[in-house]
């Protein structure tokens, strides 16, 4: 509740009016310049605005590029031991075991890191700056060792 005589304070739409009355920010969507905006809408896109509080330096390199690597690690492993079911049960051909192993302890040992890599993303943003990049590079041993275990499996077929 407000003291006695304290004027209420300014609503969402009446700061995001006052902040963008004389700046010239465009619409994260389309790009837009919502200079002079009147209401809570862009008036390209129709897309609702809303005014935030957000870091001057997000730390997202780092954090992205991880997310790349094991995401991919994931993508490949799933994808393949998918192929190796579709393909063995199409074909009904007895695709060695190996391959199977291979990509499935992949998919499930990159998912994990991908899950932990997510959960930790406010850590890592917050870890000074050689920190995150020893990490993100990190990320990229779980694609190298889901890699060399299909290799392995393709060395060591049968
Ligand atoms: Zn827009």
């Amino acid at each position: 509740m407000n003291e006695p005589g304290q004027k209420n304070p300014p609503n969402d739409r009446d700061l995001l009016k006052a902040f963008l009355d004389r700046r010239d920010e465009s619409c994260p969507l389309c790009g837009y310049n919502l200079r002079g905006l009147t209401g809570s809408q862009c008036p390209e896109c129709a897309k609702a605005l809303v005014l935030r509080v957000g870091l001057e330096e997000p730390n997202l390199g780092a954090y992205v590029t991880g997310l790349i690597a094991l995401a991919s690690a994931t993508g490949f492993c799933f994808l393949m031991f998918l192929f190796f079911v579709i393909f063995s049960a199409k074909n009904n051909s007895s695709i060695p075991r190996v391959y199977f192993f291979a990509t499935g302890v992949g998919a499930v040992f990159s998912s994990i890191c991908l899950v932990c890599w997510i959960r930790l993303a406010r850590m890592i943003r917050g870890c000074s700056r050689s920190k995150r990049v020893v990490a993100a590079i990190a990320t990229f041993l779980v694609p190298l060792i889901c890699f060399t275990m299909f290799m392995w499996a393709a060395i060591n077929e049968k």
